[in-house]
């Protein structure tokens, strides 16, 4: 099961943007399905956990900021490999190396504020998916 899924979040910059229904479609035209999805907003301490591997990096401060600073779109989402092909599907973090047609190139405007967030491995796509939602709130 897990390998067939990924977490994402549309991150505050591109919710600002209006960019949450462009975003929404390409996943969907992609092939993955949302078996759970909440509009909300992360607390600082949130952020903080969240990207809790990434403390003591010289962008931590400014990363816990930005992804505490409005709301965001977060999901889970499924398909076959789902999180390798995720990834492929946003584009390198840095949006001027991110592939063209990708989430990340279309809609990301820096390295900081790249628009979506996407699991990294089946472990941590488990990991991130339990932190946003309870099994109730997930509809397999
Ligand atoms: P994400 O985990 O958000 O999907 P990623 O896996 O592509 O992104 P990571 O290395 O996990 O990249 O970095 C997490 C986030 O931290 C990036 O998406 C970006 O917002 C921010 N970040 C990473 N490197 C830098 C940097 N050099 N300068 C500023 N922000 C950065
Ligand atoms: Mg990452």
């Amino acid at each position: 099961m897990a390998t067939n899924r990924t977490f994402t979040m549309i991150k505050p910059d591109a919710v600002r943007n209006g960019h949450i229904g462009a975003i929404l479609e390409q996943i969907n035209a992609a092939g993955f399905r949302i078996v759970a999805m909440k509009y909300t907003r992360l607390s600082q301490e949130k952020a903080g956990a969240f990207y809790a591997v990434h403390r003591g990096r010289p962008f931590y401060d400014e990363l816990v900021d930005f992804m505490s600073s409005g709301p965001i779109v977060a999901a889970i989402l499924e398909k076959e490999n789902a999180v390798a092909d995720f990834r492929t599907l946003i584009g390198a973090t840095n949006p001027e190396e991110a592939a063209e047609g990708t989430i990340r190139a279309k809609y990301a405007t820096s390295i900081g504020e790249n628009a979506v967030h996407g699991s990294d491995s089946d472990e941590n796509a488990d990991i991130e998916g339990s932190f946003h939602f309870a099994g109730t709130e997930i509809f397999a």
